[in-house]
């Protein structure tokens, strides 16, 4: 089947009214792009017609980094509109709860199917967040407040097999590359390390991010892009933020040439997508903890992060997230955590930190945050995410071409550069081949019920 055209509709306007998004300095910002573009002239690619318009659904890593490539690939001297629904706001699903982990690599360290284009267009959209973020004067001196911890990460094995594996040669980048450190040198940098097998993989350009941070930081960035592009007399770039619910995608499909939908582990509970997305939902707990202000010791500023059966992502010298609980086909999509679901997390991960951190002890528990994942199929070439175009799936007959960006798993922040960039660049030509095969196979497969 040849893939869809990408259709060009006559301008409408939307069937609610516009909504002032609910995330501080962007309320007035979007208002002051709606107004002024609707107050200029009408253009299409600059030849006279209407505005492009995209709707992205969702303002988690997946949505805001489509919502980020919609603007900076569009063609030059074309004006172009781009909307981002989020119910919750920015980083309000699985994004914004995220341990913010970030390497191109497996649990047994081998470097990830197309593992360098994953972190290239990661870091690329990392940097910009950064460069907007520090435009604003709020990148913070201090170590709590940063956006990125660049500290590097350290995987020690727990057993003789997991150690046979993370031996095994492997291939790495040179942007992210490996070491092999023994038990001295792995405890240099984590003093009170255990170090069960005596020796530990250290990734020492692996980050470490504040995931809301980050995300705010990237909205503030599409912004900046869509403000600078339209200061040119030829050009015009409009982004808005509306925090509204979308039940379906019939209610937006007159008023958008195309739709991108990045709702996470909710992109199924649309109703023309139901049963139709081979996607399984796992819920996640992160306990946070903190190191007591009358404890004199802290957690030093280059030691790295810890992978082994659970993880410890250190963002601060007294500030700890210890992750994450798997609770397969759950469908609880709170980001709260009663108490007793944090204390049967706790069980669970206490544990597995104190194996490899016994310091754990010392720090005090302050609250938990959970998520969902949206887990897609395993495949030849690992767990990846979901993407296409959709107007097959749903049988539709509308003029606007729906895609999707779902199944971003475990590994949503490496995965939401490309993934992002690749279906802007396929919604714009509306051509889905722009979308390597691999990713978009998955329409062939039965959605799990
Ligand atoms: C506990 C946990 C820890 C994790 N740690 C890491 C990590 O360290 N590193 C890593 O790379 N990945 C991690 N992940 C995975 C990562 O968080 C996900 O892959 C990623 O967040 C998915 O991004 P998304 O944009 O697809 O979905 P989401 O972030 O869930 O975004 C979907 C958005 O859509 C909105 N929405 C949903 N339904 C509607 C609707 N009907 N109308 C309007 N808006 C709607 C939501 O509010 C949400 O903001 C973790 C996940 C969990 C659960």
């Amino acid at each position: 089947m040849p893939p869809p055209r990408c259709p060009r509709l006559p301008s409408s306007l939307p069937p609610w009214p516009r909504l002032l998004p609910t995330l501080g300095s962007c309320s007035r910002r979007a208002v002051t792009s709606s107004a002024a573009s609707s107050s200029s002239p009408a253009g299409c690619h600059g030849n006279g017609g209407r505005p492009l318009r995209y709707a992205v659904l969702g303002a988690g890593f997946a949505g805001l980094s489509v919502a980020w490539h919609l603007l900076k690939h569009s063609p030059k001297n074309s004006r172009v509109t781009v909307d981002v629904y989020d119910e919750n706001g920015v980083g309000g699903g699985a994004s914004g709860v995220s341990g913010g982990l970030l390497h191109p690599y497996s649990p047994k360290v081998k470097l990830l199917w197309r593992g360098a284009e994953f972190w290239k267009e990661c870091m690329d959209l990392l940097r910009s967040a950064e460069q907007a973020n520090g435009a604003t004067g709020s990148d913070g001196t201090s170590e709590d407040e940063a956006l990125i911890w660049r500290r590097g990460i350290l995987r020690p094995p727990t057993t003789e097999k997991a150690a046979d594996i993370l031996l095994e040669s492997q291939s790495c980048l040179q942007s992210c590359s490996l070491q092999v450190l023994d038990s001295d040198a792995a405890q240099h940098l984590i003093p009170g390390l255990c170090v069960p097998l005596k020796f530990a993989v250290y990734m020492p350009l692996a980050l470490n991010i504040n995931p809301k941070k980050y995300l705010q930081a990237l909205f503030l960035a599409c912004q900046n892009m869509a403000d600078e592009a339209s200061t040119s007399p030829s050009e015009e770039r409009e982004f808005n933020m509306y925090h509204k619910r979308i039940d379906n995608l019939q209610q937006l499909s007159g008023d958008y040439d195309s739709v991108i939908i990045c709702l996470g582990a909710n992109a199924s509970s649309l109703p023309e997508l139901a049963n139709k997305l081979p996607l399984r939902t796992c819920r996640g707990v992160i306990a946070e903890f903190q190191l007591p202000s009358d404890t004199v010791e802290k957690y030093g500023s280059q030691s790295p992060s810890i992978l082994s059966d659970a993880w410890l992502a250190f963002q601060g010298p007294r500030t700890v997230s210890v992750g994450s609980t798997w609770q397969w086909k759950s469908d609880n999509h709170a980001s709260t955590v009663s108490d007793e679901e944090a204390a049967t997390a706790m069980e669970e991960l206490l544990p597995k930190a104190s194996a490899v951190y016994p310091g754990i002890s010392k720090w005090d528990y302050i609250r938990a945050r959970a998520g969902i994942r949206a887990m897609p199929p395993l495949t030849a070439n690992g767990s990846l995410p979901l993407l296409g175009c959709l107007n097959d799936v749903i049988g539709t007959r509308s003029n606007c071409a729906f895609w999707l960006v779902g199944g971003l798993g475990a590994r949503g922040l490496l995965y939401h550069g490309l993934v992002g960039k690749l279906t802007a660049k396929a919604a714009i030509s509306g051509d889905e081949n722009m979308i390597p095969s691999e990713f978009t196979c998955w329409k062939t497969i039965k959605a799990s019920k």
